[in-house]
């Protein structure tokens, strides 16, 4: 019996895992970071594959008995960590060249995101890839250009520390039991370095007051900041009278790189 709570929606057509495994590229000689493995059903594509090893997340001891099954049939690959991947620092999990392949549980799937990206903030080599499978809805929010609807923080963060792609979508009748939301799978390819310098935390500040009134003009929506919004507008050649979701990263950016030297 699926648990509602733990975002449990099963993928059980292989045909579709493997679609999902596929948009990771390339896994030969990496080991893959699954959180949320369930019954297995993308596990098993993953470890068709030649990935090094899988290590799989899993929170819901009642999964235990089938991963344990496939571990048997892929020895020495498959290793499950039974717990709460919100409360691990999944990207040390195994060894680099390590990504993350998951259909992730919609309830945690933005703050595992974040996570991901901080983590990539302090060391653009933790992870070598992320192939993540999310609501419509936040994909969207991960892959959104400035001017448009779904442009925001996550955004921003997402395509200051990364490319993402957005892959495919997949309809509610190929889960079991059926969410109510449309599902789609985004591949993010983690950039060298940062789009522009800036220090993360204050990069977080900014678009947080930015986004947090978007339909105010920033020399409004930044006050909050505590610093004269004028002056770090103007030093980064900002018109004060634009609105967040019309900056790009970079200008965010210059914004964050003017709060730390106020
Ligand atoms: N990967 C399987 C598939 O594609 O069929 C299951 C995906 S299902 C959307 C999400 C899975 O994440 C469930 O097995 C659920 O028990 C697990 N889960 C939910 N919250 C979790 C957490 N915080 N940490 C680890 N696993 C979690």
């Amino acid at each position: 019996m699926a648990a509602k709570g733990l975002g449990q929606h099963f993928l059980l057509d292989l045909n579709l895992t493997r679609r999902v495994a596929r948009q990771a590229g390339a896994l030969a000689g990496q080991d893959v970071i699954e959180i949320g493995p369930g019954p297995g059903g993308l596990t098993r594509a993953l470890l068709e594959g030649p990935c090094r090893r899988v290590i799989a997340v899993e929170k819901d001891p009642r999964c235990l008995p089938a991963l344990a099954e496939l571990a048997a049939a892929y020895p020495g690959r498959l290793e499950v960590v039974e717990g709460d991947a919100l409360a691990l620092p999944t990207w040390t999990l195994g060894s680099a060249p390590r990504q993350v392949v998951a259909n992730l549980p919609y309830n945690v799937g933005t703050p595992l995101l974040v996570g991901w990206l901080e983590a990539l903030a302090a060391d653009p080599g933790c992870l070598a890839g992320l192939t993540l499978m999310f609501q419509k809805e936040v994909a969207l929010r991960v892959v959104a250009a400035p001017g448009s609807e779904h442009y925001g923080r996550l955004a921003v963060l997402a395509q200051w520390l990364t490319l993402p792609r957005l892959c495919f979508d997949i309809a509610p009748s190929a889960f079991v039991p059926p969410p109510k939301v449309v599902s789609s799978v985004v591949h993010l390819v983690p950039r060298a370095a940062p789009l522009a310098p800036a220090r993360l935390a204050l990069l977080e500040r900014v678009t947080a007051a930015a986004f947090g009134q978007r339909r105010k003009m920033l020399r409004q929506s930044l006050k909050g900041l505590g610093r004269d919004p004028a002056i770090l507008l103007a030093a980064a050649g900002i018109d004060g009278t634009r609105r967040a979701e019309t900056l790009s990263i970079e200008e965010f950016c210059a914004l964050a790189r003017g709060l730390e030297a106020a």
